[in-house]
C-alpha cells in the first residue's frame, strides 16, 4: 500500500474563529465604520465542517449566505442572552428558511420551551412577518445551565455567569486541544481596585470566570467602554480593555480579542485602540474586525 504523502501527515484541520459582527448595542453601517465593521455581535467557531454560531446579531445575515456557499446543512446556534444587538439578525438568518437544514438553538434558560417562547415573541408576525413556527428548517431548542458542561458536535462547552443587566453568560469552548472563550456582555466582576485584576482575592463569580478562561488560546471579551466611560456607566454591563487584559494575564490566556465595540467608535478610534495594545504580550491583544479570522492549529 502506498504511503500517504508527508504533507498529508502534517495536515491538521484548524479550529477557526470568524467574526461576522463585532459591534455592541446597535449596528452602525457607514463610512466611518467600514473597516472594522458595523454589524452587531455574531461569531462563528468551526472545525471540520462543524459550525457553532455564537449570538445572532446582524452579522448573522452574511454568515447565513456563506453557510449555503459552503454547503453546510446543520449547525448549533448559542445565545449569550436576548438583548436585541445579539438577536437582530435572527429572523434574517438564511438557514432558518431552508427545509432540511438542522438548527439547534441553545440559550441560558429554565427550559427548552422558554428558549422557544422568547424567540417566538420576536418572530411573531408583528415585529417580523414570519412566525417561528412557520420557519421551514428543522429547528430544536435546548436549555443551558451555567457551570453544567454540555457537548455540541466536537465542541465541549461550559457556560459561566456574567455581570450584565438581565443576565448574560460566557462560554468556554474546547475543541480538540484548543480553547476559545466568548465573554460578552459583561461589566467587570469586581470594582476598580478590587478582585483579581487588582491582584486581590477574586469574588466567587470572578473566580468562575477565571476558571473558564484558564489557559485559553483565545478569549473574546466585551470592552465596549474605556475606563472613564465605565465609571460613568457602571450599571450598563460592559467592560474596558484594562480589566480584560488584567484578567487574561491572571488566567494565563494566550490571545485576547477586544470585542463588542461601541457604536460611537469610528475606524480611527479603533485604529487608536489597536495601536495602544499592539506591543502587548501575555496576553497578545488584538481587536475583533468584521470578516477577521483566527486560526488555531490543532
Ligand atoms: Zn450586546
Ligand atoms: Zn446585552
Amino acid at each position: 500500500m502506498p504511503l500517504a504523502p508527508f504533507s498529508l501527515l502534517l495536515h491538521f484541520e484548524p479550529v477557526k474563529v470568524r467574526f461576522w459582527g463585532v459591534r455592541g448595542s446597535i449596528p452602525v453601517p457607514g463610512t466611518s465604520t467600514a473597516r472594522w465593521g458595523g454589524n452587531s455581535s455574531c461569531v462563528e467557531v468551526s472545525h471540520k465542517g462543524a459550525v457553532l454560531v455564537l449570538d445572532c446579531g446582524t452579522g448573522a445575515r452574511a454568515l447565513g449566505v456563506d453557510l449555503f456557499r459552503r454547503q453546510v446543512r446543520e449547525l448549533d446556534l448559542i445565545f449569550t442572552h436576548f438583548h436585541m444587538d445579539h438577536l437582530f439578525g435572527f429572523p434574517f438568518f438564511g438557514p432558518l428558511y431552508a427545509p432540511n437544514f438542522q438548527v439547534r438553538i441553545s440559550a441560558p434558560s429554565f427550559s427548552p420551551e422558554e428558549v422557544r417562547n422568547r424567540l417566538a415573541r420576536y418572530a411573531n408576525g408583528i415585529y417580523h412577518p414570519v412566525r417561528i413556527r412557520e420557519m421551514p428548517a428543522e429547528v430544536s431548542f435546548h436549555s443551558i445551565k451555567p457551570n453544567t458542561p454540555f457537548d455540541r458536535g466536537p465542541f465541549h462547552i461550559t457556560a459561566v455567569r456574567l455581570n450584565h443587566p438581565g443576565g448574560s453568560v460566557g462560554y468556554r469552548i474546547k475543541c480538540k486541544d484548543r480553547v476559545v472563550v466568548y465573554v460578552t456582555d459583561t461589566a467587570p466582576l469586581a470594582a476598580p481596585g478590587e478582585g483579581a485584576a487588582a491582584g486581590e482575592r477574586p469574588s466567587v463569580l470572578e473566580q468562575h470566570l477565571l476558571d473558564a478562561m484558564h489557559r485559553a488560546d483565545v478569549v473574546i471579551f466585551d470592552t465596549m467602554f474605556n475606563f472613564d466611560e465605565y465609571l460613568e456607566k457602571m450599571s450598563w454591563g460592559h467592560s474596558y480593555p484594562e480589566y480584560a487584559v488584567a484578567l487574561c494575564k491572571v488566567a494565563k490566556v494566550n490571545h485576547l480579542v477586544l470585542f463588542h465595540h461601541a457604536p460611537d467608535a469610528s475606524d480611527e478610534d479603533l485604529d487608536g485602540l489597536a495601536s495602544t495594545w499592539a506591543e502587548h504580550s501575555e496576553p497578545r491583544v488584538t481587536l475583533a474586525a468584521e470578516g477577521g479570522v483566527v486560526d488555531l492549529e490543532g
